[in-house]
């Protein structure tokens, strides 16, 4: 490809509405042009880069004998309803009509759509297991799409589905996954940790995902781990805790005033006690529904361990007029700092839940808010003051220096990108769709499922979180849009232009993806571009082939030496025949 005619426009400067490193580059690279929120235009670098994170995928799913089929993007509504799933759901399913009113969604996944295809198909035993995949485009209705290609609302997705007749056999088949994974990243030029995860709207029990470390804001996911090998997304994690005072020093239960005490530590200093004998009471919405958790003051709530908790699919925290509000709504005068569960009983008609955290239910003698201004119980014990909640399970964030649940060392943290993920959903979608096989005995079974998902545009986007400095991108040989630019210094000199030509054309016939920057250009400008865009190996040549050399770079290192041509395309042509074998 001569740059002259590669159809990229670098920017000067980085896009102002990008937040992290990869979309800045991308878009001031030429790679990404923005459509809609969350939507983006693959420009012909990007779509080579996507097109290498497929072909790696694909060789290495149908390594590990997996077939590869394609689905369609736009799915009916009937068969979300047979899993149970277009109520539950929530927003990001992205719903439409047809011209017949017909209802119908676009694919953020495709669970309901394989289980229909194999209840068609693998009707014995006999035929089983199968995985079955694809590498396709999904549209979820992301509440906070940002980040560029790290979180779109349309991205790439491989997503396959595994069927099989027992727990052991699916157990073979997500070891299979779990090894197919490390190898794929490990080709993409990505180290990535294998962390416990929760299963989220997918469903099931097991599953990991697999993170890229990241110490930047691109890492979404907070990942708890040990030197014991234990690692856990932050919405799994669970930890033990350090001993702490959570037995008061009152005899009896009293109801006082604590003026002016609207925050915990307010009323730490008010009555000279540690957090550690509060219980706090947090309101939250779970799919339009009220709950009310409770937690020993000291620790965060995790909200996806409490959505789980009440089968929800979606949580936020009530909003300070709402807490007034359900306060009101139960006869109490409302202000938000002294929330209690006592009396709470009802918020616009629904009945309110509570979910205790397994931090609450051995205090005693503890502090709890009354739903009255500056009036606090202290002194207060479960079962003789306020009910335990039925439901008393952790919900309970895990904080760096916990302790680790497997060997009690503290746990550390860092931040993750999730790049793929493995889940074991057993029946989930079997049962409720009567997908089926006949087993030995003649006797229906529904399929035993796993499925396992790998982000190719995400997969992207953390490779130049990977691999970057402050010049631009430096990709991965195995995936960079192109291995090589040959950079003529002076296209007006003869010798210069023709010995690049020689170069680029000894590369191509061997293999290697080359660039010729041909443009009557400064140096300057072409080696500006050539960082940015972050082509692997760069082959200068300049005053220096009068004496028979070109100046080599490689991207990653930054290294340059001056070697001859010969030497140049021979370095670039065994690298590019190293990443085949
Ligand atoms: P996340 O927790 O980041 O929202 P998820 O658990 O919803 O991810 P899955 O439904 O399991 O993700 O999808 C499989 C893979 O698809 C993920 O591991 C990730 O790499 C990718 N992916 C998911 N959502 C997005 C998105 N909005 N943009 C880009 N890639 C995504
Ligand atoms: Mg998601």
């Amino acid at each position: 490809m001569k740059m002259s005619k590669l159809f990229v426009q670098t920017l000067r400067e980085f896009p102002s509405d990008a937040e992290v490193v990869s979309h800045k580059m991308l878009v001031r690279a030429g790679y990404i042009r923005k459509l809609a929120m969350g939507v983006y235009n693959y420009l012909p670098l990007m779509w080579r880069v996507l097109k290498k994170v497929e072909n790696i995928v694909r060789e290495e799913m149908d390594k590990a004998g997996a077939q590869e089929l394609l689905m369609p993007f736009v799915q009916p509504k009937e068969l979300w309803e047979e899993s149970g799933r277009w109520g539950a759901y929530g927003a990001e399913l992205m719903r439409l009509k047809d011209r017949h009113g017909r209802e119908m969604c676009l694919g953020p996944t495709h669970e309901e759509i394989i289980t229909a295809i194999a209840r068609d198909g693998l009707k014995s035993y006999k035929q089983l297991p199968v995985n079955l995949y694809q590498i396709q485009s999904k549209f979820r209705d992301e509440r906070r799409p940002r980040f560029g290609l790290l979180r779109g609302r349309e991205f790439i997705m491989k997503d396959a589905y595994s069927f099989s007749t027992s727990q052991e056999e699916l157990d073979k088949e997500y070891k299979n996954m779990w090894d197919t994974y490390t190898r794929i990243f490990k080709r993409c030029g990505l180290d990535t940790k294998a962390v416990q995860s929760d299963s989220g709207a997918i469903g099931g029990s097991v599953s990991h995902e697999f993170m890229v470390i990241t110490d930047t804001d691109a890492g979404e996911n907070d990942v708890f781990y040990c030197d014991c090998d234990y690692a856990a997304n932050s919405n799994h994690a669970v930890s033990k805790l350090a001993p702490a005072k959570t037995v008061g020093d009152w005899n009896k239960a009293e109801i006082i005033d604590t003026p002016n005490t609207h925050s915990i530590e307010e009323l730490c200093d008010f009555l000279k006690i540690p957090s550690t004998l509060i219980v706090k009471s947090l309101f939250y919405i779970v799919d339009k529904k009220p709950v009310i958790a409770l937690i020993r003051a000291d620790r965060q709530v995790e909200e996806t361990k409490l959505m789980n908790a009440v089968c929800g699919t979606d949580i936020r925290i009530a909003a300070p007029a709402e807490i007034e509000e359900i306060m009101i709504q139960n006869g109490f005068d409302g202000e938000k700092g002294f929330i209690g569960p006592k009396g709470l009983n009802t918020y616009e008609g629904e009945k309110v839940i509570f979910v205790a955290d397994e931090t609450v239910k051995d205090m005693k003698n503890f502090v709890i808010g009354t739903n009255k201004k500056d009036v606090h119980m202290v002194g207060a014990n479960w079962g003789t003051d306020i009910d335990l909640p039925e439901k008393v399970v952790d919900i309970r964030l895990a904080e760096e220096g916990d302790i680790c649940p497997i060997c009690g060392k503290p746990l550390k943290v860092t931040r993750g990108i999730e790049v793929g993920n493995i889940f074991q959903l057993g029946t989930k979608y079997s049962k409720p769709m009567n997908a089926v096989y006949l087993d030995q005995n003649g006797k229906t079974q529904p399929y035993i499922m796993g499925c396992y998902g790998i982000g190719i545009s995400r997969t992207a986007a953390a490779a130049v979180e990977a691999h970057y400095d402050e010049h631009g991108i430096k990709w991965p040989l195995a995936i960079a849009p192109y291995h090589v630019v040959v950079v003529p210094v002076n296209i007006k000199d003869e010798l210069q232009m023709k010995v690049a030509e020689d170069i680029y054309k000894t590369l191509i016939k061997h293999g290697a993806e080359a660039v010729l920057d041909d443009r009557d250009e400064r140096a300057g400008v072409k080696f500006k571009d050539a960082d940015l865009i972050g082509f692997p190996y760069r082959i200068v040549v300049g005053k220096s082939i009068n004496e028979g050399l070109v100046e080599f770079k490689i991207r990653e290192t930054e290294e340059t030496s001056n070697i001859t041509p010969e030497n140049a395309v021979e370095a670039v042509i065994t690298a590019v025949h190293n990443l085949k074998a």
